[in-house]
Order: structure tokens, then C-alpha cells, then sequence
């Protein structure tokens, strides 16, 4: 019998990266439909989508090559098909020094082959339809820039004052953060704890 998976606990920290996110999104210039994904299919010669880092045909995401944060923007030659487990473990990071490094999950750190001729594809791609990243500080006013980052302070200081309240009624050592985890290991009976209130 399977379960559904317990829920995890939501951290300020996740919520304000899903926030920060969604600022980079918007803020960055969006054409990638239909048409798009079949170009990139001829382009990488599949007639289905395998993901461009490792190879598998469990593909389940459209990555940005050059990550939004880093003036990447969703259109062609900057979205490619990925796997969860390359998508997670690339990140933010350049896709070239990611793929070489010994990150957790790199294509590397799992013996993938030819990477060096993967990189090498990955840059014609972005060549062949001819994608040069933006920098944001480009693309927005001075006036936009100032409010973007005034906007992020504010964020990081919401995420503290979270963390703060979050930890005064529940402190480190009450323990509850390892519940979570052992709740959602193999057979792990679920145990709930009292928090203890500060
Ligand atoms: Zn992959």
C-alpha cells in the first residue's frame, strides 16, 4: 500500500525563493510555446525530449540554461529539457562549470558520458538561435532597479522577522525540525511532538 507522502514543513526560506523567483520571472521576456518546443526537439534531434545534462528520458522540467536570476529569459535557446535530478542539482549555477563540478548529483558526480560534447551542443544551441542573456541591470530603468532591490531587502528582512517569531515558540532544541524528517523515512512510526513555547 502506498501512501501519500506526509507533508513537509514550509520554511519562510522557501517561500520567499518562491517569491524572489517569481520576480525574476516576470521581470524577464517570455516566448516559449508549441512552436518552440518542437524547434528545440529537431534541434536535439529527439523525437522525444531526453534530458540534455544526462541523457534520461525521464524528463519532467524546462530548464533555463542561464538561470532567470541571471538574465536568463524563457525563450528559445535558453530553455532546455531536463530532469528533475539535473534541474535541482544545477540550480542557479552555470550549466558548463555545474556539468564539470562535483556537485551533488552533477553529471559528473554520476559518470555521465561525453559531457564535454554535451556542453559543446548546448552552446550551439543557444548559438543557433542566436540567445544572448540580458542582464537585468539592462533591462530595467534605474528607477525599476532601485525599487527591484529595495523590494529583496525587503524580503530578506520578512524572511528573518519569520524565522525569528518561528523560533521563539519553537526553539532548536524541541526537536521538531527532526521529526519532519524521520516522519517521512521508510516505516518511521510518526510521532507527534509538543512543541515547547518559549
Ligand atoms: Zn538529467
Amino acid at each position: 500500500m502506498t501512501l501519500p507522502r506526509i507533508p513537509r514543513r514550509q520554511r519562510p526560506a522557501f517561500a520567499a525563493s518562491i517569491f524572489e523567483r517569481a520576480l525574476f520571472d516576470c521581470l524577464a521576456y517570455r516566448q516559449f510555446g508549441r512552436e518552440q518546443v518542437e524547434q528545440v526537439l529537431r534541434f536535439f534531434g529527439t523525437p522525444s525530449p531526453v534530458c540534455v545534462y544526462c541523457g534520461t528520458d525521464k524528463v519532467s522540467r524546462w530548464d533555463h540554461l542561464v538561470a532567470l536570476r541571471n538574465g536568463g529569459e524563457t525563450v528559445l535557446g535558453n530553455l532546455v529539457p531536463s530532469c528533475g535530478s539535473c534541474d535541482d542539482s544545477k540550480a542557479e549555477k552555470g550549466f558548463e562549470l555545474w556539468m564539470r563540478s562535483d556537485t551533488k548529483c552533477s553529471p559528473t558526480t554520476r559518470k555521465i558520458s561525453d559531457i564535454e560534447a554535451r556542453i559543446t551542443r548546448l552552446k550551439e544551441y543557444a548559438a543557433h538561435f542566436g540567445y544572448v542573456p540580458t542582464p537585468l541591470a539592462e533591462r530595467l530603468t534605474p528607477s525599476q532597479a532601485l525599487q527591484l532591490e529595495e523590494l529583496r531587502s525587503r524580503l530578506r528582512q520578512l524572511r528573518k522577522d519569520a524565522e525569528a517569531l518561528i523560533t521563539s515558540y519553537c526553539p532548536p532544541e524541541c526537536g521538531l525540525q527532526e521529526a519532519d524528517t524521520a516522519a517521512n523515512s521508510a516505516a518511521a512510526p510518526v510521532t507527534l511532538r509538543v512543541p515547547v513555547s518559549g
